[in-house]
């Protein structure tokens, strides 16, 4: 069984290709993902309009990619899932009405994911991860610890109270002048300061419950900042460390919380699962390890590339080439019969020279090769015909 994933809640464009085995494990053929950090970097964070607009350019030449690189085509593929929320709506709307033209055209099934679901499922692909396990899920929009009991089956343990993890982290890249998106950038600035510097709060320490709350220890940094105005760069890399400090102190209580409730209503868990991209911070790792050390359970941290909501395999030349010269795959007949057509009629008709003729139509063949709807095939071949036709009658 082959499926084709879309996700576009957030910054990156990604569709991978997914075959579920006949011993019914799942195994990765493809996973594409566009980021497009270049495009909100200067804004300072993520910009809705901007990444749906970026999504609808993207997307087709994204998915015809991933499904070029799992060596299948559309009509082999037995359904198209989409991250139907929760995310920026103008992305999930550009993600799921993709998929639903494909599901249509191709008569494929749809089915719509729960992003927050599929991050508590990762483990289950990649590390074969058995039930039950404790998930820290930590990323740029949520910070969770959940039971994930079985599929459909969680028990929300914890959850922030305000800010996620990864928002803290890149708000406070933000007030103390880095790049965007903030987490790596504090993580490398903590590497040479001093985590002791600064006595930052550690918010919700000890209580029974698992809940988070970022956003004082967050203004506690601004005060401590605008205390010392202006900045040197030492003043922000011991920022930086006593940040980082204080939120890795806080994961372990509030995971050891976490923990504890979880033994209480579900048992001993399998493994504690590690999802997100904060979970790429080597900090937060080490203490996840401890904490899983501490608990005497396997500690499961999918590999980076399937941390976040994907990986960047950024091929921009690849990417823009199709983009520009094919205009955004063929995944949907007509709008790819019209877009064929309206690259070869000025071909055929402003190609002077025999060789000129040979060079663009043997480049527009292999393009219509190379596309993984056979019906879009069969029509870009031809219109390679009636073009090269119409060069020989010139
Ligand atoms: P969500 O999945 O909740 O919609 P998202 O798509 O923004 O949010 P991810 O792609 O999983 O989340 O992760 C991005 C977040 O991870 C950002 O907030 C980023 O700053 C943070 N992050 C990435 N690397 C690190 C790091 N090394 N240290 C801390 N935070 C990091």
């Amino acid at each position: 069984m082959l499926v084709l994933g879309i996700e576009t809640t957030c910054d990156e464009t990604a569709a991978a290709v997914v075959e579920r085995g006949t011993d019914g494990r799942g195994r990765i053929l493809s996973n594409v993902v566009l980021s497009q950090i270049g495009e909100h970097a200067a804004f300072g964070g993520v910009v809705p309009e901007i990444a749906a607009r970026a999504h609808v350019e993207a997307i087709d030449a994204v998915i015809a990619e991933a499904v070029q690189q799992a060596g299948c085509t559309m009509e082999s593929l037995s359904g198209i899932a989409a991250a139907a929320g929760p995310g920026l709506i103008g992305g999930v709307i550009v993600g799921l009405t993709t998929a639903k033209s494909i599901a249509l055209v191709t008569g494929k099934p749809l089915i719509a994911v729960n992003h927050l679901e599929a991050h508590a499922l990762t483990a289950r692909l990649t590390d074969h991860t058995p039930f039950p396990y404790c998930l820290f899920l930590a990323s740029g929009g949520h910070t969770q610890i959940l039971a994930v009991r079985g599929v459909g089956d969680y028990v929300r343990l914890g959850t922030t109270m305000d800010d996620a993890i990864g928002e803290a982290f890149d708000k406070t890249a933000k007030l103390l002048g880095l790049g965007y998106p903030g987490g790596p950038q504090v993580e490398q600035e903590a590497k040479a300061g001093n985590p002791a510097r600064f006595a930052l709060p550690r918010p919700m320490q000890h209580r029974k419950e698992a809940d988070f709350s970022l956003s004082g220890l967050k203004t506690a940094l601004r005060l401590e900042a605008e205390a010392i105005a202006p900045l040197s760069n030492e003043d922000v890399a011991d920022l930086c460390a006593s940040f980082q400090q204080a939120v890795v102190d806080v994961v372990y209580d509030r995971l050891r919380a976490g923990l504890k409730l979880f033994r209480e209503s579900c048992g001993a868990p399998a493994a504690l699962v590690a999802a997100g991209g904060v979970a790429a911070n080597q900090a937060i790792r080490a203490i996840l390890q401890k904490l899983a050390g501490e608990a005497g359970i396997a500690l499961v941290l999918p590999p980076y590339a399937y941390l976040r909501d994907g990986v960047l395999v950024f091929k921009p030349m690849w990417l823009y080439w199709r983009r520009g010269l094919i205009g955004g795959g063929m995944q949907v007949f007509s709008y790819g019969v019209a877009l064929w057509a309206m690259t070869l009629a000025p071909i055929a008709l402003v190609a002077a020279s025999r060789e000129a003729s040979v060079l663009f139509g043997t480049l527009i063949a292999i393009a219509v090769l190379r596309e993984p709807l056979r019906s879009a095939r069969v029509a870009g071949a031809l219109l390679v015909v009636a073009g090269l036709m119409l060069i020989r009658l010139q």
